[in-house]
């Protein structure tokens, strides 16, 4: 276990939707974030009754920010010209104000979180200075005795971009010793576009460590999501996480269950091996439920995170190879999705002869800063066909697309002497790969499959959130198959296999082959028997 915190933050609308969540929060939180920024405004003094009648077993963590404007912007209102805008600002500033007046005055909350407006006023407002208190400053003396009674977390949310200077901003939310208030925490979170953005915003932990001081740095965006999970391990004093899937407070943020039950995040050390899914779009994957799923079965210090990386030699540099990067991670292996099956090539010390002869790897093994790579997509492709049709020996199949996984799927076909045509949309396109693999090419129309024993998809046609519904293939097209086989996994069950039913054709889904090279990852990276079960189990129970 490390020592670090994880707080749910919970949002809601009204009074009774807000102690609901708080609740339901109790279980998996070490903290307890309550957002009365997220309350309709006449919700609020119903609200802070309820929360302070609630008897709850975890901290709270009050949270008001500004709903309309930034707050630096909000602190200037005296700079506004226009006047509508300045009144607007304005009563914006007085509900936010008189909000922390109240909120204040809940006993049962350990942490409150300021921004700089708000640590700015009590700077300025001298009300720490015991002396000539003056009314027209918005914290009272009295209310400031009682901020000093709370923990305080300084933070900073950059919703655009990363700054340039992110030691500045830690240097403004840094308190000193003379001070008259102390912030316990300093928190940082910046938006970041690529996986090389969070570098800065993780190197705030060491300057943290050093200096003794607590830090919450969050890389937002799915490229920061890593943050969010390996940095407890690193030394963060907490991590946010979202109540359920679909109520995350911030971008990137994972749901609590996730956080503890997939990722183990609090069990997380500097030790664990870090494996992850290197690909421009890792928000959908289920690479992480399935790996973690295996690490946990093998009661293995390991995690495997989404990584999601657009500039694919930036990362190699920056955060992988020992000669050059600028994070220790201890990165132990990659899975490998689009669009970088092709490119990581170069950056390989090894390739695997299967991995040589598809063109494409989907396996990164790190091993003493080596780069080694494989591809299980043939293998794991294959043996669910095998065990469905037996041998493969002359069967006539069709392979629909001509992309990486095709390359992977024409490769494992042709090894059992199978023989192969390719259907393709666009011939031009596909050209190469036939002539490579010494396979007919096709163009994808009208055809009727009825000349071949299998069909198999390799195109996202039936993909949810892509082509949903879609097909390759109707099931007039396919009759006369013996076996469907569509590589789509998400939905469980797609049109085309749909089509396969009304045909009455036996299909495999994509799930089997998602398993099964999965597998043959896990032996490649740890040597061992990979568990089926609980990994098909991790990959249902997240699919269903
Ligand atoms: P890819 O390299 O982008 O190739 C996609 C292929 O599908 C290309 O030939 C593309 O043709 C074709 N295509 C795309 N949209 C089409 C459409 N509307 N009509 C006809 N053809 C179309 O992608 P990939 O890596 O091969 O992956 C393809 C699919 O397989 C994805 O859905 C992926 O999730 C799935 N997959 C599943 C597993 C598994 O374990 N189950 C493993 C790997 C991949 P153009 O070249 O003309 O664009």
């Amino acid at each position: 276990m490390n020592h670090g915190k994880t707080c749910i933050s919970v949002c809601a609308k009204t009074a009774d939707e807000l102690i609901e969540r708080i609740k339901r929060a109790e279980d998996l939180a070490d903290v307890i974030e309550i957002r009365f920024d997220c309350l309709n405004t006449n919700e609020l003094d119903t609200a802070l009754q309820k929360v302070d009648e609630i008897r709850c077993s975890k901290s709270f963590l009050a949270t008001f920010r500004p709903k309309d404007v930034n707050a630096e912007v909000v602190f200037a209102y005296g700079a506004f010209e226009d006047k509508e805008q300045k009144q607007r600002i304005i009563e914006s500033q007085n509900y936010r104000f008189s909000g922390w007046n109240k909120i204040i005055e809940l006993e049962n909350t350990e942490f409150l979180d300021f921004e700089n407006d708000i640590l700015l006023s009590l700077f300025i407002s001298d009300s720490f200075g015991h002396s000539n208190h003056n009314s027209g400053f918005p914290f009272s003396i009295e209310t400031c005795k009682k901020i000093k009674s709370k923990k305080i977390i300084a933070s900073e949310h950059f919703f655009e971009n990363i700054p340039s200077d992110l030691n500045e901003v830690y240097d403004n939310l840094k308190t000193e010793e003379s001070d008259d208030l102390t912030t316990e925490v300093i928190k940082i979170a910046a938006q970041t576009t690529d996986i090389t953005d969070t570098i800065p915003i993780w190197k705030l932990l060491e300057r943290a460590k050093s200096e003794n001081q607590q830090i919450i740095p969050i890389a937002m965006g799915e490229s920061g999501k890593w943050t969010r999970i390996l940095g407890l391990a690193h030394g963060a004093f907490m991590t946010y996480a979202a109540l359920d899937t679909g109520q995350e407070t911030a971008p990137g943020q994972v749901s609590a269950r996730d956080l503890t039950e997939v990722y183990r995040a609090k069990n997380l050390n500097k030790e664990t091996e870090v494996y992850g899914i290197l690909g421009s779009n890792t928000r959908v994957s289920m690479s992480p439920y399935i790996h973690n799923a295996a690490f946990k079965h093998h009661n293995l210090n390991a995690v495997f995170v989404p990584l999601q990386v657009h500039d694919l030699d930036e990362f190699i540099k920056r955060m992988v190879k020992p000669e050059t990067r600028e994070v220790e991670l201890n990165f132990k292996g990659f899975s490998v999705t689009i669009p970088h099956k092709q490119t990581i090539i170069k950056h390989l010390d090894f390739l695997d002869e299967t991995a040589k002869n598809i063109g494409a790897v989907n396996t990164v093994k790190i091993v003493d800063g080596k780069l080694h790579g494989y591809n299980t997509d043939a293998q794991g492709f294959i043996e669910p066909l095998l065990n469905s049709y037996g041998d493969l020996r002359d069967a006539k199949v069709a392979v629909i697309g001509a992309g990486g996984a095709a390359r992977a799927c024409v490769y494992a076909l042709k090894s059992q002497g199978a023989r192969v045509t390719i259907f393709a949309r666009d011939i031009a396109k596909a050209k190469n790969s036939a002539e490579e693999f010494e396979v007919e090419l096709k163009e994808l129309s009208t055809t009727n499959f009825s000349d071949f024993d299998v069909l198999v998809n390799t195109t996202p046609l039936g993909m949810k959130a892509k082509a949903e519904g879609e097909t390759p293939a109707t099931a007039e097209q396919l009759k006369g198959l013996h076996l469907v086989y569509d590589l789509v996994y998400i939905p469980f069950q797609t049109q085309l296999m749909n089509e396969a039913d009304i045909a009455e054709i036996p299909k495999i889904g994509g799930l089997a082959m998602l398993i099964a090279q999965a597998m043959e990852q896990q032996k490649i990276w740890t040597g061992l028997d990979a568990p089926m079960k609980e990994m098909s189990r991790a990959a249902l129970k997240k699919l269903s």
